[in-house]
């Protein structure tokens, strides 16, 4: 009998399956000058460079059509390609539209879906050039890929950062997953009791970031206007901890953040609070904020030292100090991509 070696994926995990696809392709083409590894792959076209990602969203597991409005849905799939984009620095121009529909789906729920991606194509000023449609029998499946450019000499990668740099992010972090709390609780309340009509305005600010997420291309062109070259950067789609190990894995580097220093939003606070839930590890494990995450050099920390959306959270270290996370009682502990524990 033959007997095949079989592997569970959750042994290696999202990413070692990925650098284990990584190793067994070799590029072929030379103008490639990125490829596997970042936010978007990097291609030479002359004067400019070429950005491309691609990113998946399925029904039941990224998204449950009991809360999120196809046209939420729709837009948000548009702004998590566009903030790989900007996690580059770049500036998105084309998108693509590759869409799974069940006969569930009518033309006017289509409608709405397109009703979201137009949305978001006049927001982030990108044409919508071209996609595939076809039967799914698993639920709704929606992948966008997106273009974009950016100068040769704009490019930020994840691997630039050096020691010292100092680690800023945008924005607020951990809303978008307590968000996601409030709306599976009001989908149980419902279940439970489909006369119930949902209570959400006091929750208005973490149920948007979980619903309809902006990519910070606002961000991408202050950081131009202020004359700020990041050395590093990366959007936050898992969470600020697993970001952070992006860029010291692809640096080569050690990082400190400062509890104290990460950006909560009261209402995320409150939000976690309702749920027992530490609102740092709504900020750090979460995911789904899409704020971008990037390195500085040290000199250009008075540009954006009063800056109201722009928090330095950090710096990085040596490799050899490791990742650590000081506390508000300013116990150092070890940075964790779940929780963290104490030495
Ligand atoms: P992000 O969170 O920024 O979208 P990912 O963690 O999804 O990035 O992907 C990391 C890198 O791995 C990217 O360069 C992406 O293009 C690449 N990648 C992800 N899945 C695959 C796959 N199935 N085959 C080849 N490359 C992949
Ligand atoms: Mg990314």
């Amino acid at each position: 009998m033959n007997e095949e070696k079989r592997t569970e994926i959750g042994e290696i995990g999202e990413f070692g399956l990925i650098d284990r696809i990584t190793e067994k392709f070799e590029i072929k083409n030379q103008k490639i000058v990125k490829g596997i590894g970042d936010d978007a792959a990097v291609y030479d076209i002359g004067d400019k460079y070429l950005l491309i990602t691609s990113d998946m969203l399925l029904e039941g597991v990224h998204f449950d059509l009991s809360y999120i409005p196809l046209s939420h849905l729709g837009y948000k799939t548009v702004a998590v390609n566009i903030s790989d984009i900007a996690a580059m620095n770049g500036i998105p121009s084309q998108i693509t539209v590759n869409l799974g529909l069940s006969n569930r789906f009518s033309i006017e729920a289509v409608d709405s879906l397109y009703e979201g991606i137009k949305a978001a194509c006049d927001e982030y000023k990108v044409d919508l050039v071209g996609g595939d449609t076809t039967s799914s029998s698993s639920g709704l499946v929606i992948s966008v890929t997106a273009l974009g450019e950016v100068d040769r000499d704009k490019i930020t990668y994840r691997s630039g950062a050096m020691e010292n740099d100092i680690l800023c992010v945008t924005g607020d972090l951990g809303g978008a997953f307590a968000g996601l709390q409030v709306l599976e609780r009001e989908k149980q309340e419902f279940l439970a009791n489909p006369e119930m009509q949902p209570q959400l305005n006091t929750y208005d600010y973490v149920v948007g970031r979980q619903l309809r997420p902006k990519a910070r291309m606002d961000m991408v062109y202050e950081l131009k206007d202020l004359s700020i070259q990041p050395t590093s950067m990366i959007d936050i789609s898992d969470g600020l901890a697993s970001e952070a190990f992006h860029l010291c894995k692809q640096s080569g580097l050690g990082i400190s953040i400062y509890e104290e220093k990460v950006p909560i939003e009261k209402q995320t606070y409150e939000t976690s609070a309702e749920f027992s839930i530490d609102p740092n590890s709504c900020a750090l494990n979460g995911g789904e904020d899409y704020e971008l995450l990037f390195t500085i050099k040290q000199e250009d920390f008075e540009k954006i030292k009063n800056h109201s959306d722009i928090h330095t959270i950090g710096y990085m270290q040596s490799a050899k100090k490791g990742r650590t996370f000081i506390t508000r009682s300013q116990h150092i502990v070890e940075l964790q991509a779940q929780g963290w524990k104490h030495f």
